[in-house]
């Protein structure tokens, strides 16, 4: 008998509904079956949240000023229904014979894309490239075209490779300070971590913008991590008072001033490393033209079109390197989570607000928070509390 269960399902832009889909089962060995606790909001779901992408993207494709690969997510890219999320923490419910790493009642991160752990590209740290995907990303939270595995608000996930894919949290660190583990936490780590450890106290710029929690974790992971100076650059009151929260400098970019004219930035500070989280080509070239020679910028934001303009000569003088492409969470999950437990770095800074699973339609379409988080963690759970790490702060 096939039990059904709610999935929270994106309809259209501007509508999430609760429907009934059958529950998943273990198919294997290997796989686990988890029960989402803590679910939140991707920056990049705002996109199809808030705005008509798949249309746009369509019309774009017609045109031929979208790039071509964009048809890999399907004729109709972010079109609903599909099952909602790509971020949860979760507790593992059931196991097949061959799981090892993780056991029943486990709290786990569940990174946004499936991957085996053993082939080459997963072996090289790329996991959300996992050569055993049959199209071109396997991910929960985005529909049929990238493998059907569900959506993460949702009462059962199924998880193909357990021991390769799930992360065990840290003891007594909060599920709710790890909101965006699967995703936005790792993803800005990787644009100010790497880079710090090759080079200990750089300054470190930050153009925020429409990737709101991943430059604003990118921030205060930069300042947790030793920077000298983070700026943070944003035309947002709210994001920029976080940003300072977090230990950073916040820059107030005129919402309508052009990004390139006036005093956007103390021109006598040129920064090794540099992340764009505007989406932006503009905050792009931005985040390029204030590299340090030599240094490195990654762009987080989704830039679709054919061709978006770079100012390459620019980057050929100074020697500059610029990085793109998706997270790889399960690579650096490891890191992100020794990180938030030292208590050095408090994520839920960018997640004051935390609301019931039940209200996860409206907590998902709201505009203003900067990242939306919602639980089920019972009130009486020693952890449901915003400390990251309950007695260390
Ligand atoms: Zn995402
Ligand atoms: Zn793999």
């Amino acid at each position: 008998m096939v039990t059904r269960m709610p999935a929270l399902t994106f309809i259209r832009k501007g509508r999430l509904e609760w429907r009934d889909v059958p529950a998943p089962c273990l198919h294997g060995p290997h796989e686990a079956l988890v029960r989402p606790l803590v679910a939140s909001r991707c920056d990049g779901d705002c996109l199809f949240l808030f705005h008509d992408v798949s249309r746009a993207l369509q019309l774009g494709a017609a045109l031929h000023v979208i790039d071509p690969e964009v048809r890999e997510l399907g004729d109709r890219p972010f079109a609903g229904p599909f099952a909602y999320g790509h971020e949860c923490i979760a507790e593992v419910i059931d196991v097949g014979d061959a799981v090892r790493g993780v056991a029943i009642g486990q709290r786990v991160v569940v990174p946004w894309a499936i991957s085996c752990g053993a082939c080459g590209t997963c072996r090289r740290g790329l996991t959300s490239q996992c050569e055993r995907k049959a199209s071109a990303l396997a991910a929960y939270g985005f529909g049929g075209r990238t493998g059907g595995w569900g959506g993460m608000v949702s009462d059962v996930l199924r998880v193909p490779f357990a021991d390769a894919m799930l992360v065990p949290i840290p003891p007594g660190v909060s599920p709710i300070a790890l909101a965006g583990a699967s995703d936005n936490l790792p993803d800005a780590w990787r644009t100010v971590a790497p880079h710090l450890r090759a080079e200990p106290g750089a300054p470190v710029l930050v153009v925020g913008g429409a990737a709101r929690s991943i430059g604003l974790y990118a921030a205060g992971i930069a300042v947790a991590l030793g920077a000298s100076r983070v700026d943070y650059l944003d035309g947002d009151p709210v994001n920029l008072a976080i940003a300072e929260r977090l230990g950073a400098n916040p820059i107030a970019r005129r919402p309508q001033a052009r990004w390139l004219r006036g005093p956007l930035l103390p021109l006598a500070t040129r920064y090794p490393i540099t992340v764009d989280a505007s989406n932006r080509q503009a905050g792009l070239e931005l985040a390029i033209r204030a590299l340090a020679p030599g240094g490195v910028c990654t762009a987080v934001g989704f830039y679709f079109r054919c061709g978006t303009p770079l100012p390459l000569w620019h980057m050929y003088l100074k020697g500059a390197r610029l990085h793109v492409g998706v997270s790889n969470p399960r690579a650096d999950l490891p890191d992100v989570l020794d990180l938030i437990a030292s208590g050095r770095f408090d994520p839920t800074l960018v997640t004051p607000r935390v609301s019931s699973w039940e209200e996860a339609p409206e907590a998902f379409l709201d505009r203003d928070a900067a990242k939306a988080v919602v639980t089920r963690l019972p009130p009486s759970d020693p952890l449901r509390c915003s400390a990251v790490r309950v007695g260390a702060l």
